[in-house]
């Protein structure tokens, strides 16, 4: 959406993956612009909004997830947006161009607002993000979230830090204005860019279980719920991660394709296991590579593990071939079992594709030892001999001992 947002891509249709009538054409009834209002799940129905009602002998809870909204006056004025699917996406990109915007404002720093910084500045307008930390991209170390604050100032983009917003205002001239505890920011457009919680209003409206630190509904490997014929996938639900050792919350496009697999596999009739996650994640913010996985310091403490974390600048590429380029990686392992942990990459290229490497090597449990040692291919312009996961995972197995 960011992308449709930012012109990269031209044609809203092109994030349909699948329309209703191709839906209808394999047999599946899929409606649109339906609410859902209730569930009877004595009787197996679904009360759907214009008063009808459908029965079900198995039913999928796939309600996804709601954009969290900062409570503030004035937070539901016209031009104050979320962006959490394509009609929003719709709506923003009509907004921009119908009262031909200039200003535009993000609430919050995470991987949306700066996909967003991008999409909005690129576009022309002249793009301030408001956030009441210090560093964008809190997941990442500090050394890596400075680099992305340095790159989105370096392509124009105002990042106001510290500031508490306490309303949204109309403007003299149309525009909107925000009060914050110290000033007020113009603005064409607001986007609220604050994070997602689980949608489960209707999940508990039948009693399923709701994970307690996580808000999400709860469900086994193979998605089931704690009701009986009852499945949830996506964002609604927890998933297992397997470096932490227990469920979480992580709504990310990817885990929720494979949940429903999993669901409809088994409701299906060919049971399998979805095998849980290791956090993989990713985005892009100008000419910038972001990535992770698995658990940061901290996370792994909570999780129960004695972390350990190192941070190296290496280069993407050959050292000869560099010219100059960086690239930040930090990898967390675990003190008692010399396994790894986590890991973090930042840089102009290389950081995405190493990523995917650290993913496999959480997935199969690998120490932090075996880890300097994988066998990658060297060629110039991808990597030295050794490269910089090797570099940092001998680092770091000498600091864990
Ligand atoms: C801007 C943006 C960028 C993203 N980028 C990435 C990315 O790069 N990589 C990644 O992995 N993930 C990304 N995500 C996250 C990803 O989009 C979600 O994880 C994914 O869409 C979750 O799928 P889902 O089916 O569980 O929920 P959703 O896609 O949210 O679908 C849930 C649906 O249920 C409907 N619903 C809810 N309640 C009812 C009801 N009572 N009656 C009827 N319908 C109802 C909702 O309207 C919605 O259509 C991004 C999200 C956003 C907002």
């Amino acid at each position: 959406m960011p992308y449709y947002i930012g012109d990269v891509i031209e044609e809203s249709k092109r994030l349909v993956i699948r329309t209703p009538e191709e839906f209808n054409k394999t047999g599946i009834d899929a409606r649109v612009r339906t609410h859902v209002e209730g569930i009877d799940a004595q009787k197996g129905l679904v009360y759907l909004s214009g008063g009808m009602s459908i029965p079900y002998d198995y039913l999928v809870m796939a309600t996804g997830a709601k954009a969290v909204r900062l409570d503030i006056p004035g937070q539901d004025l016209e031009g104050v947006f979320s962006l959490k699917n394509l009609s929003d996406a719709i709506r923003i990109k009509s907004w921009i161009r119908d009262k031909h915007c200039r200003r535009a404002v993000i609430l919050g720093a995470g991987y949306i607002a700066m996909e967003m910084c991008e999409a909005l500045q690129t576009i022309g307008l002249d793009t301030k993000i408001v956030y009441r930390g210090k560093l964008p991209a809190k997941k990442w170390d500090p050394a890596f979230s400075q680099v992305i604050l340095d790159e989105i100032k370096g392509h124009g983009v105002e990042f106001v830090s510290g500031k508490k917003p306490l309303a949204i205002e109309k403007g003299k001239t149309g525009s909107l204005q925000l009060v914050t505890d110290s000033g007020v920011v113009e603005a064409d457009i607001i986007l609220m860019a604050l994070g997602v919680s689980p949608e489960v209003s209707l999940a508990k409206s039948i009693g399923l279980s709701i994970g307690e630190g996580t808000g999400a509904v709860q469900v086994d490997l193979t998605q089931k719920t704690s009701r009986e014929n009852v499945w949830a996938v996506g964002d609604c639900c927890e998933v297992f991660h397997k470096v932490a050792g227990r469920w979480v919350y992580l709504p990310l496009g990817d885990i929720a394709n494979k949940q429903g697999r999993v669901a409809g596999q088994n409701i299906g009739g060919s049971p399998m296991e979805f095998p849980g996650i290791v956090g993989a994640q990713a985005f892009k913010v100008f000419n910038l590579e972001v990535a992770a996985t698995g658990l940061t310091e901290e996370e792994a403490a909570q999780s129960g593990f004695d972390p350990v974390g190192v941070l190296i600048w290496g280069v993407p590429v050959a050292r000869s071939m560099a010219k100059g380029e960086k690239l930040g990686i930090k990898l967390v392992g675990d003190k008692k079992t010399r396994k790894l942990l986590g890991g973090q990459l930042i840089g102009k290229r290389g950081a995405v594709q190493r990523v995917y490497a650290l993913s496999v090597a959480l997935w199969s449990g690998l120490t932090v030892d075996e880890v300097g040692y994988l066998d990658f291919p060297y060629t110039p312009p991808f990597g030295g001999a050794w490269d910089a996961i090797h570099i940092a995972a001998q680092d770091l197995a000498r600091k864990l001992t």
